[in-house]
């Protein structure tokens, strides 16, 4: 019988997290692949960063202009709630020194092991290689047309993913489904990418990273944004945590100009022309020290100004000078491209939330019609936000299916 009362597509984390908490008396997950929560196995380099340290009133700053519509999502199961949901099933958290919240024991596989045995022990069937091709619903119940089954439920989840890694079975189908019930999708761009810059000089420097850095966004010579964040250096471009969760924003031929040393270009020239006054033999190398960078990328930027990092700071002329403070104050990168979906942990964009209740994440326009994770028109910043998400969302979604059931 391929009848079930929830039927809930996507075995990622949102809809694993919705089948386990689904009081229903028959719960199926269809997942395409044949291993669910492959992009969970995947995250935080294979660590999984779970969720995030603090009050959970500090996460709505990460989800950019949506926060208010994860109000009830976030608050009906925390970051607490889920330490404490892992920890209860054996599963200890750590918490890093940015306060990414990781499983104690390093591994995914354990965060992905512990979700299947809770829906084994909730008696969730998890129906594997099943890809949803088509959904209808001709009178009160909803069916669901795979390419070898057809599957019937009164409510149905959609919990496919977004469009990034498309490998691990993300690839964009639920806003196919979405759309098919009259919904809207707002068009997904990649997000928490990594850049590529043209004519990129810092290759020699692939996997140095510098903390806290000030990044100027600009557009047709305008600033238009401007975030704080650790940055790396990669073989073509810049990443780390203050380019992914700024990346959204980013264009091809957008400039971003860093600021390396932490004083803006009158305060950086102000402390130059003092040091040059009272320590004219001072080196330039030594007198860059302070400012904590890397040796290496300071080697690449004085090689550029063709200035010898042992030069005296006395020798340094007016003109130098300034190229100096620019370079150092608001270093140029030209954004060839921002990385494709094959790159980004997230997708910007999907299901509009205009037409999903924030309360229950039901559909507005089709009753019975749910959605969680990352489908939906949310992405949050790195750091654990976007697995909290699909956790919260997975959570709610079931709690507003058990109470309809009352
Ligand atoms: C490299 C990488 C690292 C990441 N690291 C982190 C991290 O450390 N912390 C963090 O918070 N976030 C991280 N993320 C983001 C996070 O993994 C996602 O936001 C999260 O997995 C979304 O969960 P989801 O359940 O909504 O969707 P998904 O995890 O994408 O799951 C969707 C599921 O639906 C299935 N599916 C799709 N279409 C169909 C269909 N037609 N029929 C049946 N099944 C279908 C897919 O196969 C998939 O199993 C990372 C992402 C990537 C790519």
């Amino acid at each position: 019988m391929n009848k079930f009362d929830t039927i809930i597509i996507g075995a990622g984390p949102a809809g694993l997290f919705a089948a386990i908490h689904c009081k229903n008396k028959s719960v199926a997950v269809l997942e395409k692949n044949s291993l669910p929560g492959r992009k969970l196995l995947i995250s935080g380099s294979g660590r999984c960063n779970v969720t995030h340290y603090g009050d959970v009133s500090n996460f709505f700053s990460h989800y950019g202009e949506h926060s208010k519509f994860l109000r009830t999502a976030l608050h009906s199961f925390t970051n607490l709630d889920l330490i404490d949901f892992l920890a209860q099933r054996g599963l200890a958290a750590i918490v890093d020194k940015n306060g990414k919240i990781f499983p104690q024991s390093g591994n995914s596989n354990d965060v992905l092991k512990l979700l299947l045995d809770e829906c084994h022990l909730k008696m969730v069937q998890i129906i594997v290689d099943q890809p949803v091709l088509k959904i209808e619903k001709p009178a009160d119940c909803f069916i669901i047309k795979t390419a070898t089954h057809e599957y019937h439920c009164n409510k149905i989840v959609i919990a496919t993913g977004g469009m990034s890694y498309p490998g691990t079975g993300s690839s964009g189908d639920g806003y196919y489904f979405a759309k098919e019930f009259g919904h809207s999708v707002v068009p997904p761009k990649p997000a928490l990418s990594p850049v590529f810059i043209r004519d990129y000089k810092m290759a020699e420097i692939a996997g140095v990273s510098i903390q806290e850095k000030l990044v100027y966004l600009y557009r047709d010579n305008k600033k238009i944004s401007e975030h704080r964040g650790d940055i790396g250096f990669t073989h073509k471009g810049l990443s780390g945590p203050g380019i992914l969760d700024f990346s959204r924003e980013m264009q091809s031929q957008d400039v971003l100009k860093i600021n390396l040393v932490g004083q803006n270009s009158d305060e950086f020239r102000k402390a130059f022309i003092e040091a040059s006054e009272k320590s004219g033999k001072m080196a330039i190398q030594t007198f860059l020290k302070k400012h904590d960078l890397p040796r290496s990328l300071v080697r690449i930027l004085l090689a550029g100004l063709r200035i010898d990092p042992e030069q005296t700071l006395a020798s340094i002329n007016r003109e130098t000078r300034n190229l100096l403070v620019d370079s150092f104050c608001e270093c140029p990168f030209i954004i060839e491209r921002v990385g494709g979906f094959n790159m980004a942990m997230v997708t910007k964009g999907g299901i509009s939330l205009e037409e999903i209740s924030s309360k229950t994440l039901e559909s507005k326009l089709v009753p019975g019609l749910f959605f969680a994770g990352e489908v939906m028109d949310i992405d949050g910043d790195t750091g654990g936000y976007n697995l909290q998400v699909a956790f919260s969302t997975g959570y709610l979604v079931a709690e507003s299916i058990n109470r309809e059931r009352r």
